[in-house]
């Protein structure tokens, strides 16, 4: 048989990688706005005409480029910034791939005017489908124009693909805010459709924070700063009350690049846990410098993901100085149960520097995982939480104090809360109503909705699994198929991904129809149905656009769907599980959609009612 493999012209094999680059106007945006931070540029103007599809152009007064530079620019793999692989490992630029450029050039018509400023001329430099057309000197000023005209002319059917004018355009808006911010010591114009829709000078991040988002928001800001051997923080977080609805103004940037890291905004939501309402999200501006080393920022090729090696120390550091800004602005909670010294830092009042090295030592360390001994916080507050009984002898509870029978309670199941038994003395807990569980402190009584300490504990471990990717799945006999509309069935394929990380399986999935052959392991199959219903009406409320609400919604539901309800009989081993397990989680006191969860009565309260 005849050779059949041939290599693909350099146009066709640069098409196919503008690809992975270039999506859409905002993606050229973001990657021309990030080459003249790189050069340098201190004044930077953004120019778009119809939202990116007839011109996307960025002027700069940067370093420029010489003749041969802009001419080599445009091939691939070009690059001024690195030069070997370890030049990775200490990367101060925003690009780095050299592919930019000859990914937008082999698919839009570009011209490009640089100038150096030591030169007398500059070059003009016209290029379209990858193909140079002509290059001549020119008097230009110091700095790089770069015009980028009719995105995808050569490809229609990706031009058709384009969403509406108002989609592309806040689309490139998000990419001009994310390096704004970034960058308050550069100052900014953006014009569409010869209307300047932004002018930001050179300001401060305050300033320039709200130089973007209105005056009113100077008042909603909370500084947020933290330094340890680690990581700097700096930044601003939203106050609480005025956690909005949509999740549009919460920025992490590493070392000055935008990034996106689902793991961090949990550390950052967990801080305002209880402060804010259910659905709501507060702003956050927020600055994080590492050592470039521990950072792998080549995962993504449109670099807004990252790795860090010190990821799980940094949700613990990020979380406490959240907590303690919050603080600061006396809105902590008063209803911390009990401060965690290895989550909290230490923020001694002689504003001693927080010392880091228990963090750094423990790599394994899982905020989420409450059964480790070695650092995480779980075996801390275990052996606070059991300090409160000493003094109670421990008697073997025998029955239930259950004097109230209710009759529309359903039959008893037995609880599985998934824990061995633990060898330590067990605290004399009572069952009230089928509904609560009575437990005596040395300091008093306390009183636990039995229903929502579940659902915390059940919360917690789920998101416990779902974040190190072990996913508890269980096959199920008879495939369940339930009927949703092609609505319904397009909304969930959003968040497919994450419901196959809580331990779906989809034997099929499309608009004819779902199949699932695999639930998650804490799931009845009876509640599949009811539970990818309630999904559904939570994701019409809001599409959640971040990676972790998808998945904090998932859990939320799988967790109150599988939670102990009230009416279920629970032993005595159970309650005491229930007691041991839910102290042990990281916010006992409210339940995931921030309900109380157990109330307590001093002794002293007892006593004066008497
Ligand atoms: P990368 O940014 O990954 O190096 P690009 O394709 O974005 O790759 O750019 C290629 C090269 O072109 C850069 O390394 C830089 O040397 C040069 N360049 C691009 N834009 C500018 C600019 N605005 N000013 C000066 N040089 C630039
Ligand atoms: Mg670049």
């Amino acid at each position: 048989m005849a050779d059949v493999i041939q290599l693909l012209p350099d146009h066709v094999a640069n098409q196919i990688a503008a690809g992975e680059v270039v999506q859409r106007p905002a993606s050229v945006v973001k990657e021309l706005l990030e080459n003249a931070i790189d050069a340098e540029a201190d004044r930077i103007q953004l120019i778009i005409k119809d939202s990116g599809k007839t011109l996307v152009q960025v002027i700069d007064n940067g370093k420029g480029m010489s003749v041969t530079d802009a001419r080599l620019c445009f091939e691939r793999h070009a690059t001024s910034k690195i030069r070997t692989a370890e030049d990775l490992f200490a990367l101060h630029t925003k690009g780095f791939r050299g592919e930019a450029l000859a990914s937008i050039a082999a698919v839009a018509q570009v011209e490009l005017s640089s100038k150096q400023e030591d030169s007398e001329l500059g070059t003009l430099l016209r290029i379209e489908g990858s193909k140079v057309l002509s290059q001549t000197p020119e008097v230009v000023s110091k700095g790089t124009s770069i015009a980028v005209r009719r995105l995808f002319y050569n490809i229609p059917a990706r031009r058709q693909f384009l969403k509406s004018d108002p989609v592309e355009y806040r689309h490139i808006v998000d990419e001009f805010h994310r390096v704004a911010l970034a960058h308050p010591q550069v100052s900014f114009r953006l014009i569409h459709n010869d209307v300047e829709n932004f002018n930001l000078p050179v300001s401060n991040l305050r300033q320039r924070i709200v130089n973007i988002f209105g005056g009113k928001t100077n008042e909603k800001l909370l500084p947020l700063k933290e330094e340890t051997d680690l990581v700097t923080i700096d930044g601003f977080i939203g106050k609480p009350d005025y956690a909005k609805r949509s999740k549009s103004e919460q920025y992490f940037f590493v070392n000055h690049r935008y990034i996106r890291n689902p793991y961090l905004h949990h550390a950052l939501m967990a801080a305002y846990e209880g402060l804010i309402k259910e659905g709501t999200f507060p702003q956050y501006f927020i600055f994080l410098k590492v050592d470039p080393a521990s950072i792998d920022i080549n995962i993504h090729p449109t670099k807004t993901e990252i790795k860090f090696e010190n990821e799980q120390a940094l949700y613990a550091i990020l979380r406490a100085s959240v907590k303690h800004s919050l603080g600061q602005y006396s809105l902590s909670p008063m209803l911390d149960f009990e401060k965690d010294p290895t989550l909290e830092l230490s923020y001694s009042e002689t504003k001693e520097k927080p010392r880091m090295p228990h963090i750094e030592v423990d790599r394994n360390f899982n905020p989420f995982r409450q059964e480790q001994k070695s650092f995480s916080g779980a075996s801390k507050k275990t052996a606070s939480w059991e300090s409160l009984y000493v003094g109670i002898e421990s008697k073997s509870n025998t029955k239930p104090f259950d004097l109230v029978e209710i009759e529309d309670f359903q039959e008893e199941k037995t609880m599985d809360l998934g824990v061995e038994t633990s060898e330590q003395p067990k605290a004399e807990t009572f069952q009230l109503r089928r509904k609560y569980i009575l437990s005596q402190l040395k300091s008093g009584l306390l009183l636990i909705h039995q229903h929502r300490a579940h659902y915390r504990i059940r919360y917690e471990e789920i998101l416990t699994k779902m974040s190190d990717t072990q996913i508890a799945s269980q096959q199920i006999i008879f495939p369940i198929n339930p009927a949703f509309t092609h609505a319904e069935i397009s909304m969930l394929s959003e968040i497919k991904e994450h419901l196959e990380q809580a331990g779906f399986q989809f034997s099929k999935f499309g608009f004819e129809g779902l199949e699932i052959q695999g639930i998650p392991a804490y799931l009845q199959p009876e509640a599949v149905e009811d539970l990818l219903k309630k999904v559904l009406a939570a994701l019409e409320m809001e599409l959640p656009d971040s990676y972790f609400s998808g998945l904090d919604l998932i859990a939320k539901s799988i967790a109150k769907s599988s939670a102990v309800r009230t009416g279920q009989n629970l032993g005595c081993d159970e309650q005491a599980q229930l007691l041991d397990k839910l102290f042990a989680c990281k916010e006992p006191q409210l339940s995931p959609d921030g309900k109380p969860v157990y109330i307590s009565l001093d002794w002293e309260d007892i006593e004066n009612k008497f």
